[in-house]
C-alpha cells in the first residue's frame, strides 16, 4: 500500500484516529446513533438491543410494516422509529451475526445471495444471485462493493435533455440534501468530486493498493481524470466502527465493520427506537381491503415464518424487496378488484428493469500488483458519464478498480474459454493482474421486466421471470466503455489485455412516475391506487445512470420518510392523503 497519488486534487493521509474528519459527530447522532450502538468490546453485535428489541403480536395494528431490511427498507424503518412510528421490518433472510455468519472466504458467503429459484430469459438473459442480490438484514448490501457515487443531475431528466430512458417526477435537487445526510451516516470516504453536481466527502480519500495506482497511472497517461473514492468504508474510527484493515474482502461482508451496511448503520439506531425487526420472515402478500364502495386500503401482509403463515396487521405497507421480489410480490398480491396485481391497473409493474453493462478488464503488469490486497472499490471515474453528442450514442459509462479474488479471478479467465493447463498458468498468475470494471447506463426498455412463471417455488407460488434483452445503444456504449479501460491499462503499462463481458446491479421494475400511465408510485413512492402502499426500495428508480446504486436508493428512502412524517405531523391519515 503506497498512496501515490497524483490525479486530481492533494489525497490527504489515511485518518487513523478520525481527528480532522469532515464528519459533524454531533449532527450525525442527532439524526443517527447507529455507530454509537454497536459493542466496544472487540465483538460485532451488540447482542442486548437486539435481545431487548420491542415485539409487537401479529394481531397488533402497527403504523408500518417493511417488506425487506435492505438499503431502502432499514433507512426507512430507522427514520418512521425515530419519528415514533410503531415499525415492524420483515425480512426472508436471517439477522445476520459477522462474528458468527461469515467467513473471509469466496466460497464460504453463498449463504449471502437470493438463491430462491427464478427463470431468465429474453435475447441477452441476465444471472442472477451473487452478483445482483442479497437476503438478510442488511439486504445486498451487507456484500456489495462499497462505491457509494451520487447520480448526475441529469439522470433525472435523461428523455429531455438526451431524448432516451425517462424523466423523474422530481429532480436531483430534491435528493440532494438526502444524498448529504447518508453520506456522513455512513460515511463516505473520497477525494473532492468534480462530477456530476460537484461535492466533498466526510472523510478523507484512503490511500490506495496496487490496482488502484495502476488505474491513477493510466488514466493520467491516457488523458483521463481518476479519482480515489468514493466508498463507504470508515477511513478512521467512525463511533464504535473501526478502521478498513485493507484485507479486501468487501464483498463477502465486511466481518470488521468498517464497510458500511443498513445492519450496522440504521438498523442500532432502528432498534433503539421502538422498532422490531423480525428476520427468517418471507411476505407472500400483500393484504388489501378493496370490498365495492370503499377506497383500497392496504391492512397487513401474509408470511411465512417458522413453517406456519401469519399475518401482520398494519396502517400502512411499505414494499423494499429489491428489482425482482418487489414486483412479484405485487403481482402475487392480485384481488378481485386489482386482478392483475397491485399497481397494475396499467400494465406497469415489472417494466423498466434495469441492468448496468458491466465489462470487466483485466491487465497483466511485470511487477506484482497483488490486486486483493486493498478493498476492490478504490478509485473510479466518470469522465464518460455524461451524452457526448459527437457520438453514435446516448449517455455513458464510468469505470472502477474491481479487484477479483481467485475464484472470481478464474471465472473472468474461463470466460475467455481459457481452460485446464493455460487456466492453471493464469492462476498462478494472479499476482502479476490489475482489473478495471466499467458500469455502462443500458436504457429502460418496456420489455424488460418481471411476469410471473407457470413454476413454483417451494411455497407453492409463481416464481419471478425476468426477460432481458439489449438494444443497439447498450451495445455501442459497452464497444466505448470496453476501448476505453484497454486504453487506461495499456497506458499503464498492461503487456496483456483480456476482456470480459458481465452485468451489474439492477433497479426498476416498480418506477417512480407522474402518472399512473407511466409507472407504479408516485413521488411519494405511494403505489397508484392503494394510498397507503408504499414501494421504497431500488425497483422505483425510473433510470440508472451509470453509478452504483445503494446511495441513490438510501436516500431515495430517507427522503420518503421525511415526507410521510411530515404528512403525519399535517394531521393527515394515509387515507385522506390520495394524490
Ligand atoms: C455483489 C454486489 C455488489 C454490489 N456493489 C455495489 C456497490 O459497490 N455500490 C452500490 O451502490 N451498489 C452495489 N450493489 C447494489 C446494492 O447493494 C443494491 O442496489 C441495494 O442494496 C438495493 O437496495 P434494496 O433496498 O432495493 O434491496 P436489498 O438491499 O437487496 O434489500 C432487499 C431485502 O428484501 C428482502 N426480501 C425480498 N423479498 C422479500 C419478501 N418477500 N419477504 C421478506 N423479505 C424479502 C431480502 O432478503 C433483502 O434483505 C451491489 C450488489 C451486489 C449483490
Ligand atoms: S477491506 Fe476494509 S472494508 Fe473491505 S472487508 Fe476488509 S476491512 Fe472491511
Amino acid at each position: 500500500m503506497t498512496g501515490c497519488v497524483e490525479v486530481g486534487d492533494p489525497v490527504r493521509p489515511a485518518n487513523v484516529l478520525g481527528i480532522g474528519t469532515r464528519t459533524d459527530e454531533r449532527a450525525v447522532r442527532s439524526r443517527n446513533d447507529s455507530a454509537w450502538l454497536l459493542p466496544t468490546d472487540g465483538s460485532r453485535t451488540n447482542h442486548r438491543l437486539r435481545e431487548d428489541m420491542r415485539r409487537f403480536d401479529d394481531e397488533d395494528e402497527v403504523d408500518l410494516v417493511v417488506v425487506g431490511a435492505g438499503a431502502g427498507g432499514s433507512v426507512l424503518t430507522q427514520r418512521l422509529a425515530r419519528a415514533g412510528w410503531r415499525v415492524v421490518c420483515l425480512d426472508a433472510g436471517p439477522f445476520w451475526d459477522p462474528d458468527r455468519d461469515w467467513v473471509s472466504d469466496e466460497r464460504g458467503s453463498h449463504t449471502l445471495y437470493w438463491t430462491e429459484p427464478r427463470q431468465i430469459g429474453g435475447s441477452d438473459p441476465v444471472p442472477l444471485g451473487s452478483n445482483n442480490s442479497g437476503r438478510g438484514v442488511g439486504g445486498s448490501m451487507v456484500h456489495y462493493a462499497g462505491y457509494t457515487p451520487r447520480f448526475h443531475p441529469s439522470d433525472f431528466r435523461t428523455m429531455s435533455q438526451d431524448g432516451v430512458g425517462a424523466d423523474w417526477p422530481f429532480g436531483y435537487e430534491e435528493l440532494r440534501p438526502f444524498y448529504e445526510a447518508i453520506e456522513h451516516e455512513l460515511p463516505v470516504a473520497g477525494q473532492d468530486w468534480p462530477w456530476g453536481d460537484p461535492h466533498t466527502y466526510p472523510h478523507h480519500p484512503h490511500p490506495v493498493g496496487g490496482n488502484g495506482e495502476i488505474f491513477l497511472r493510466g488514466a493520467k497517461a491516457a488523458g483521463i481524470e481518476a479519482r480515489v473514492g468514493p466508498v463507504a468504508i470508515a477511513n478512521g474510527r467512525f463511533g464504535h466502527r473501526p478502521h478498513c484493515i485493507y484485507r479486501g474482502f468487501c464483498l463477502q461482508g465486511c466481518k470488521v465493520n468498517a464497510k458500511a451496511s443498513p445492519l450496522i448503520t440504521h438498523v442500532p439506531d432502528a432498534l433503539a427506537h421502538g422498532a422490531e425487526i423480525r428476520p427468517d420472515s418471507h411476505v407472500t402478500r400483500v393484504l388489501v381491503d378493496d370490498r365495492t364502495g370503499t377506497d383500497p386500503v392496504a391492512t397487513g401482509v401474509e408470511y411465512l415464518g417458522a413453517g406456519r403463515l401469519h399475518r401482520q396487521r398494519a396502517r400502512a405497507v411499505a414494499v423494499c424487496g429489491y428489482s425482482i421480489e418487489t414486483p412479484r410480490l405485487l403481482l402475487l398480491s392480485a384481488t378481485s378488484r386489482f386482478p392483475r396485481g397491485l399497481g397494475n391497473d396499467h400494465d406497469q409493474v415489472g417494466r423498466y428493469l434495469m441492468v448496468q453493462g458491466a465489462p470487466q478488464t483485466a491487465g497483466r503488469f511485470e511487477d506484482e500488483i497483488r490486486m486483493y490486497k486493498a478493498p476492490p472499490p478504490e478509485v473510479s471515474s466518470e469522465q464518460f458519464y455524461e451524452t457526448d453528442p459527437t457520438k453514435p450514442y446516448r449517455r455513458g459509462w464510468s469505470i472502477q478498480t474491481v479487484s477479483p479474488l481467485p475464484i472470481t479471478w478464474a471465472e473472468h479467465v474461463a470466460a475467455q474459454g481459457h481452460w485446464g493447463a493455460p487456466l492453471r498458468e493464469y492462476m498462478r498468475d494472479y499476482v502479476h493482474w490489475a482489473t478495471l470494471g466499467a458500469l455502462c447506463e443500458y436504457l429502460p426498455q418496456p420489455d424488460n421486466r418481471v411476469t410471473l412463471a407457470d413454476e413454483k417455488d417451494r411455497h407453492g407460488l409463481p416464481v419471478a421471470h425476468f426477460a432481458y434483452s439489449q438494444c443497439e445503444n447498450d451495445r455501442l456504449l459497452t464497444k466505448a466503455a470496453t476501448a476505453s479501460m484497454e486504453a487506461v491499462l495499456r497506458a499503464a503499462g498492461a503487456s496483456e489485455v483480456m476482456t470480459i463481458d458481465r452485468y451489474a446491479h439492477l433497479v426498476g421494475g416498480a418506477r417512480l412516475a407522474a402518472r399512473a400511465e407511466d409507472g407504479v408510485v408516485d413521488a411519494d413512492h405511494r403505489v397508484f391506487g392503494v394510498p397507503n402502499l408504499y414501494v421504497v426500495d431500488g425497483s422505483t428508480l425510473p433510470t440508472q445512470g451509470s453509478a452504483n446504486p445503494a446511495l441513490t436508493v438510501m436516500a431515495l428512502a430517507a427522503r420518503a420518510a421525511d415526507r410521510l412524517t411530515r404528512r403525519a405531523r399535517r394531521g393527515l391519515t394515509e387515507h385522506q392523503t390520495r394524490s
